[in-house]
């Protein structure tokens, strides 16, 4: 009933009531692949899931796409549900992000910072998330600095949890946006040629691509300073190349990190002119480039430091529509990790019925 009345206000709204559909598009041919469900209720990183899974999120999103361009910007498919947006670092497109993803699919949002809370006073963030859970909230929106924070709330708390950044560890949804945008672009992922380039030590966005990449079948490269690569890089499923301008004009993809200044300890550069010079993505540097190589970064962007502001601005740029993109990938999480949250209470409601 409530189906046909939504399918006659908005078909398309009533789509996505009724969940994510088997939809063909540029780089989707799920309609001749098995039906796929998803299980999982926590996103906590890119590292475990397979392939199946990667592309169920990102077909998944292609169909959240739609929703942006619609007058009114809106899906009921989490209406009744609450998100909290749990920030212990300081965040501008992320957080703003899964807030207005989950006000498009009607989820109440609650915004939480760490500074503004009772962290201040002493509490642990099992305690705060615990009683933010009393509230009957129902995802978990994560950003920490230490690494397993996300995994260690997933074990404490009823709710679904998104990592939302932890740490050195992972940013699944930024690893996930990358991918959509690139995918967007170029259709199959296999064998195309994507460098991270420049602070790896203290990047999750690079570890969630790496993830994410490989398992999709394109080969990772790895570009900086020794002192800026981690520890144990050669068990990455990455080459390692320490001389951008060797390798520059055989990429696809150019995705520069920002050096995180805030988490380096100790100096690990000459000189950030030096860096500049030998790492930044400079205007003469791009002519070395493929005419139509896709150039990337997660932002916050140091202007003249990791990237020239004419290559940032410029037409290989994808800079925007990543943070676009990142919209539509945060719908298809909350929508899917929901989803999993919700079944999981049915098979349990039907064996306890059983009983
Ligand atoms: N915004 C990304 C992150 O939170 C990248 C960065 O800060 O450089 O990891």
């Amino acid at each position: 009933m409530l189906q046909k009345a939504i399918e006659k206000i908005d078909p398309g709204v009533a789509k996505i009531e009724a969940g994510p559909q088997e939809t063909e598009t540029k780089h989707s041919k799920r309609k001749s692949e098995p039906k796929f469900t998803w299980c999982r209720k926590h996103l906590l990183g890119l590292q475990d899931l397979s392939r199946e899974e990667l592309l169920h999120i990102l077909d998944t999103a292609v169909g959240f796409e739609e929703i942006s361009r619609r007058s009114i910007k809106k899906a009921p498919a989490l209406r009744g549900k609450v998100m909290v947006n749990l920030f212990f670092e300081d965040s501008t497109r992320t957080r703003n992000s899964f807030t207005l993803a989950a006000s498009r699919l009607s989820a109440d949002v609650l915004e939480f910072t760490a500074k503004a809370s009772s962290v201040s006073k002493g509490e642990t963030l099992r305690d705060t998330a615990r009683n933010l859970e009393a509230m009957g909230i129902d995802i978990v929106v994560i950003r920490h600095s230490s690494g397993g924070a996300p995994h260690l709330l997933s074990q404490c708390i009823d709710a679904c949890v998104v990592n939302a950044g932890d740490g050195f560890h992972e940013h699944p949804t930024q690893g996930l946006l990358d991918i959509f945008t690139i995918r967007q672009l170029r259709g199959d992922l296999k064998g195309l040629k994507v460098a991270i380039v420049g602070d790896i030590t203290h990047s999750r966005v690079a570890r969630s691509n790496i993830w994410g990449l490989h398992t999709l079948g394109a080969e990772v490269f790895l570009v900086g300073p020794a002192t800026l690569m981690p520890s144990g890089v050669n068990q990455l499923p990455v080459s390692v190349c320490h001389d951008f301008d060797e390798i520059i004009g055989q990429m696809d993809v150019l995705n520069m990190l920002r050096i995180q200044f805030e988490r380096i300890g100790s100096p690990v550069l000459p000189s950030v002119r030096e860096y500049s010079r030998l790492f930044g993505l400079t205007v003469d540097r791009m002519k070395r480039a493929k005419k139509d190589v896709i150039v990337m970064h997660p932002g916050p962007i140091n202007r003249g430091l990791e990237i020239d502001s004419e290559v940032a601005d410029g037409p290989n740029s994808t800079i925007l529509k990543q943070v676009s993109n990142g919209l539509a990938v945060r719908m298809a999480v909350l929508f899917l990790v929901n989803h999993a949250a919700a079944d999981k209470t049915k098979r349990s409601e039907a064996t306890v019925e059983m009983i």
